[in-house]
């Protein structure tokens, strides 16, 4: 394994162990959604407050597998504060990246590319991905 393989796991345990954001606002103007992976227990949801285009704040709630809980909390470090066309590009690169599918490397996915390793395995993409998918949905 190299270094930089290293790096991102050490950033995945930190953000499993310590998530940021997190916990649900009891407020009608943030919008939820909560997906679940049966596959691997995982059950996300995603919280956001959008004003003016802007992603206010951005909360989760994350219980399963490291990859999982660790993408909710990384996800709405990165979100608080984008435009929300912003933050959709992003999720969508995010999205290709952990797929393997091509993505546009001129898009700074910042601490998200920790999850660039996932792609070599396939049964942990879903992990990676749910909190983005739940995060696009609350923006509909
Ligand atoms: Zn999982």
């Amino acid at each position: 394994m190299s270094n930089l393989d290293n790096l991102y796991r050490e950033i995945i345990m930190e953000h499993y162990k310590n998530p940021r954001n997190k916990g649900l606002i009891d407020d009608a103007n943030y919008q939820s959604v909560r997906i679940k992976n049966p596959s691997c227990g995982d059950d996300i949801t995603m919280q956001t407050l959008i004003e003016d285009g802007i992603i206010k704040d951005c909360r989760q709630v994350a219980t399963g597998c490291s990859i999982s809980v660790a993408s909710a909390s990384v996800l709405s470090e990165i979100m608080i504060g984008k435009k929300i066309e912003d933050a959709l590009k992003l999720a969508d690169n995010f999205l290709n990246m952990v797929s393997n599918k091509g993505y546009d490397e001129t898009v700074d996915l910042e601490e998200a590319m920790v999850f660039n390793g996932v792609k070599q395995f396939p049964a942990r993409i879903k992990c990676a991905s749910i909190a983005w998918v739940a995060f696009k949905d609350t923006l509909k």
